[in-house]
């Protein structure tokens, strides 16, 4: 799941202070965003009141069933036709379907989220910085966990040392690398903490 946050209406209205009297649309996702009540129905159609109130020239809403694959813009048109007369998009989505319908079309394209992470939902409860893509996946060594992604300074061999009681020194929380000795331990897994690994071959995933 791709975590996004609402941008503040303010920020909203400062990208599109220009061309507020443009046919704007504004674009939903019912896929990570809408389950996240960032970019879902509900989300689109408050986004729609506020703008409006703000005297932004709305022309409608849509929420797309995945705004990270589209199969083709003509296709993406024919779905939902009001998006063509559209001069603006506003899009309530990860990153990656704003920079899509940027790519996709000549209209404008604006975010009104922000992508913070790759996550999880866990029930109600969503985790963040389950993953950063680093495109060489090791979390094979400690049982699943991620200490790229989940140790603000990435480390891989282990805690910084600046950790006290076992919570991060940089986020409040724990320290990852107290969870992956407790859940290595719990699994018997202890042993394999001795292996010192190389660094991350980041260009693997380029
Ligand atoms: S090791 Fe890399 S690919 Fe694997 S979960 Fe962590 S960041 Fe993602
Ligand atoms: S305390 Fe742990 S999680 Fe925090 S920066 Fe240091 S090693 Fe990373």
């Amino acid at each position: 799941m791709i975590v996004t946050r609402s941008k503040p209406i303010e920020e909203i209205m400062d990208q599109i202070d220009q061309i507020m009297d443009q046919k704007i649309c504004v674009i939903g996702c019912s896929l990570c965003a809408g389950k996240l009540k960032t970019g879902g129905e509900p989300e689109v159609k408050n986004m729609i009141r506020q703008l409006q109130d703000k005297r932004v020239n709305v022309i409608d809403g849509v929420v797309l069933k995945h705004a990270c694959s589209i199969e083709s813009w003509e296709s993406l048109i024919k779905e939902q036709p009001v998006i063509s007369d559209a001069e603006v998009l506003l899009v309530m989505s990860c990153g990656i379907g704003v920079s899509l319908l940027g790519r996709l079309c000549d209209k404008i394209v604006i975010p009104a989220l922000d992508t913070v992470s790759l996550g999880a939902a866990l029930n109600d409860e969503i985790l963040l910085e389950m993953c950063s893509m680093c495109g060489q996946c090791t979390v094979g060594f400690f049982s699943g966990l991620c200490p790229k992604s989940g140790c603000p300074k990435s480390q891989l061999n282990g805690p910084c040392g600046g950790s006290n009681d076992g919570e991060c020194e940089v986020r409040e929380r724990k320290c990852i690398w107290t969870r992956i000795y407790e859940v290595m331990e719990a699994k018997n897994m202890l042993s394999m903490l001795n292996e010192t690994l190389s660094p991350t071959e980041y260009n693997r995933g380029l």
